[in-house]
């Protein structure tokens, strides 16, 4: 097979690993799920990006979510553009940041009022403690397969038995933070109606992925999460939905209009900042109320709302709500699918993705549908490891991992998906042919 030549990146990964540990910024930029090490990316433009070696490849990753737009859209670098010219930061409110709250809070009938961080592991550890601070109970449901970024008390993984108190996933993480939550298998009514008998009064939230994809892509049926809504309204309880990739990406409007069910509580990130780190949650004017300097939680941020971010946000959300934006999306990506899919249904391959909106998932199963995490069978992800190199010799540059989705932007060209689809066929039939 041929290999690329990545002598620049390899070069600038020697240097990387004295400064960062594993050379990498975030860990699954390392590649150690894949083979070989980590691509150092150069520049990127619609929906191609280029290593440092100059290879070109076609970007099904686009930074993890945020760049639905693909690379650098002109609307967006203008937009930063013009904020920029004026300063980068003032510790201050600026117009952007009623600009790009009025144009969300326009066009979402869930939440009245929202509160701009610059991450969504903060939007996510905002709202949790929002959710405490308004019910005055202490404890969290999680779903195994679910990530809601690097909160201490979400590094959790389920301990024995079904309806169970989490045990640390990280080090670092002291067991008194993790008994805080409360870690359930999602698709599993009975292990939630354990958890709410055991925890009934001290449950202050349950936090789900409406749109499960950071575990590989575990779509709900609405009647899971219209269980976890009533329950909820039965036990005094918050529902966050955690939107950071599914927020404007499966629609305007998110998972919550995608199937119709109102949350307490959003958290927002990636899409949201248009390429730049914005994070927000947000909900009705009453809870809301409870966030300082209104209410008794406290939260803040030096760089929140800062008029950059908030300029490449708006520019990007903008195009977002103009006629067709997410059909299109969607029809490139189910031409995708069915392509690949229909491809390897041909071959017998065990191979099939899985898909919702603009988000896909490569999975090694022939199974119907992947509701949970531990439907997830750890050994094929060999497979994953080869594709991925053999892809990336195609130039497709996909997550290094397989545990991760892929994304369509609206720069991916009728070219581009034909050349992707025809690059995926024969990097399948390389692994399994
Ligand atoms: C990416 C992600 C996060 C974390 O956001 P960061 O900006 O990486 O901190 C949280 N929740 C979900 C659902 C995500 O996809």
């Amino acid at each position: 097979m041929n290999t690329l030549n990545t002598k620049q990146s390899l070069a600038l990964y020697e240097e990387a690993l004295q400064y960062f540990p594993g050379g990498v910024n975030s860990p699954v930029r390392a590649f150690r799920s894949v083979h070989g090490k980590p691509l150092f990316i150069e520049r990127g433009e619609g929906c191609e990006i280029w290593d440092a070696d100059g290879n070109k490849f076609i970007d099904f990753c686009c930074s993890w979510g945020p760049l639905i737009l693909g690379h650098n859209p002109p609307t967006v670098k203008q937009k930063i553009q013009e904020a920029l010219d004026k300063g980068t930061s003032f510790g201050a409110p600026t117009r952007y940041g009623n600009a790009l709250a009025k144009l969300i809070l326009d066009n979402n009938q869930y939440i009245d009022k929202l509160r701009f961080v610059n991450s969504g592991t903060e939007a996510v550890m905002s709202a949790v403690r929002l959710a405490r601070g308004a019910t005055g109970r202490n404890k969290v449901i999680k779903f195994e397969g679910c990530y809601h970024g690097h909160v201490d008390h979400l590094l959790v993984k389920a301990g024995s038995g079904l309806a169970t108190f989490g045990v640390s996933d990280s080090a670092g993480v002291p067991a008194s933070f993790a008994q805080e939550t409360i870690v359930l298998p999602l698709n599993d009514r009975t292990a939630l109606t354990q958890a709410f008998e055991t925890y009934k009064d001290d449950i202050a939230a349950i936090i789900v992925e409406p749109i499960p994809a950071n575990n590989g892509l575990l779509l709900q049926e609405r009647s899971f999460l219209e269980c976890l809504r009533l329950k909820c309204h039965q036990n005094g309880t918050l529902l966050i939905f955690d939107e950071v990739i599914s927020g404007f990406r499966v629609g305007f409007e998110g998972a919550a209009a995608h199937y119709d069910i109102k949350p307490d509580i959003i958290t927002y990130g990636k899409i949201i900042g248009g390429g730049m780190p914005v994070g927000a949650y947000g909900a009705s004017a009453e809870i809301m109320g409870h966030i300082a300097p209104d209410g008794p939680v406290y939260q803040a941020g030096t760089l929140s709302a800062n008029p950059v971010a908030m300029a490449a946000g708006l520019a990007q959300l903008e195009r977002c709500l103009e006629e067709g934006f997410y059909e299109n999306l969607e029809a490139k990506t189910k031409q995708i699918v069915k392509s690949v899919n229909d491809f390897c249904l041909e071959k017998g391959y065990p191979v099939q993705l899985f898909s919702i909106a603009s988000i896909f998932w490569i999975a090694f199963t022939k199974e119907e549908a992947v509701r949970s995490a531990d439907a997830i069978d750890g050994d094929k992800m060999q497979y994953f490891k080869a594709l991925h190199q053999h892809l990336l010799a195609k130039g497709i540059y996909v997550g290094p991992s397989g545990y991760e989705v892929c994304f369509v932007s609206a720069a991916h060209h009728e070219e581009a998906i034909a050349y992707a689809i025809e690059a995926f066929c024969t990097s399948l039939e390389l692994v399994f042919g």
